[in-house]
């Protein structure tokens, strides 16, 4: 079979969401000459654009790093992996400050430790994320150093003794090679093997896949987020969990109110409240409690 060589870079970054993005910005600032590979187009594309907050980062000040910590391991009920952890507590914060540094106009809410317990988001756009992604794009749109591969899927890693060596991807249904030493997968995560969905449709593990062919490691492969506030029926409708304040409750087939003996009811921890929806046979929103003001107000579908 004939493969096209389509270029030769240093880095080639499989992805253009958040992720792939920032490290084709950061490999470029190193002197790296840099290829954007991505399925679909580039910062407008992935779980990033649909996704809305930048959340509770870590706090810069290494004296808050105990409490952040602890928060942190209460979160992910004790069995977080506590290296990569350490990762993010350490660069955390730096690493979103340098991320909106490329975006003046973009400010984080606060920095300081109260904030950053307190509330959920440091950053937050109701036009979703597309509107931090697009802004990245046109960003990177200005350095020479990386080129833009928009429509191109990365299908197979390559190695020569051992060592990475390139990328064949696809593109209008003919191969391509792409020669560099080093590949960053951002492919994002496959979320969208499941029926009911709320990502993207080209989150289907290509890069996890891909580096599970070559021999590569994967870890922790059974953690997925399940966001567990969606009706799916009569039509599909992501409800938000201000609802339950206002009086919502979810029933099951036999008419219970199952989250009722839990300590924040149906305001429980997604992972929580997604286990017990998933044990019933079938689940049900009631809004009889709601005031109807506030229902055409926020959710006039309901
Ligand atoms: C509905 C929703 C809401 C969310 N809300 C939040 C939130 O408020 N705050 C928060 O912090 N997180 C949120 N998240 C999670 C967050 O969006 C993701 O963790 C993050 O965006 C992942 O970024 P990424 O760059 O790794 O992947 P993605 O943004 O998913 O990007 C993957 C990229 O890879 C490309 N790609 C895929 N396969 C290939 C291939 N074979 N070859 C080339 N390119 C490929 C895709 O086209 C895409 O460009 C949310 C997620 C969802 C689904």
């Amino acid at each position: 079979m004939l493969i096209n060589k389509a270029g030769q870079y240093d880095v080639i970054v499989v992805g253009g969401g958040l992720s792939g993005m920032h490290a084709a910005i950061e490999s470029s600032r190193h002197g790296a000459r840099v290829a954007i590979i991505s399925k679909k187009k580039t910062g407008k594309s992935g779980a990033s654009v649909v996704s809305k907050s930048i959340h509770r980062f870590s706090p810069k000040d290494p004296s808050f790093k105990r409490t952040y910590q602890n928060k942190a391991l209460e979160a992910g009920r004790f069995v977080n992996d506590r290296a990569l952890m350490e990762v993010l507590i350490d660069n955390g914060s730096d690493s979103v400050e340098n991320l909106l540094s490329y975006l003046p106009k973009l400010h984080l809410n606060k920095n300081s430790l109260d904030y950053l317990l307190s509330s959920n988001t440091a950053y937050h756009n109701p036009k979703k994320g597309i509107f931090l992604t697009s802004k990245i794009r046109e960003y990177i749109e200005n350095l020479a150093s990386i080129s833009i591969h928009d429509g191109f899927t990365g299908v197979e890693i390559m190695t020569k003794n051992n060592s990475v060596c390139g990328l064949i991807v696809e593109n209008n249904n003919e191969l391509q090679y792409f020669s560099a030493k080093c590949i960053i997968l951002a492919t994002g995560g496959y979320a969208y093997i499941y029926r009911e969905t709320s990502t993207t449709n080209d989150e289907t593990g290509d890069g996890i896949a891909m580096a599970l062919r070559k021999g590569l490691q994967l870890t922790d492969m059974e953690f997925v987020q399940f966001y567990p506030y969606r009706v799916v029926s009569p039509a599909i409708h992501d409800i938000f969990p201000n609802l339950f304040s206002e009086g919502a409750i979810f029933l099951n087939e036999k008419n219970e109110r199952f989250m009722a003996d839990f300590p924040k009811q149906e305001l429980e921890n997604r992972d929580i409240l997604a286990r017990e929806i998933f044990k019933q046979k079938e689940v049900f929103l009631n809004i009889d409690n709601c005031p109807l003001s506030y229902l055409l107000r926020e959710s006039p579908e309901l």
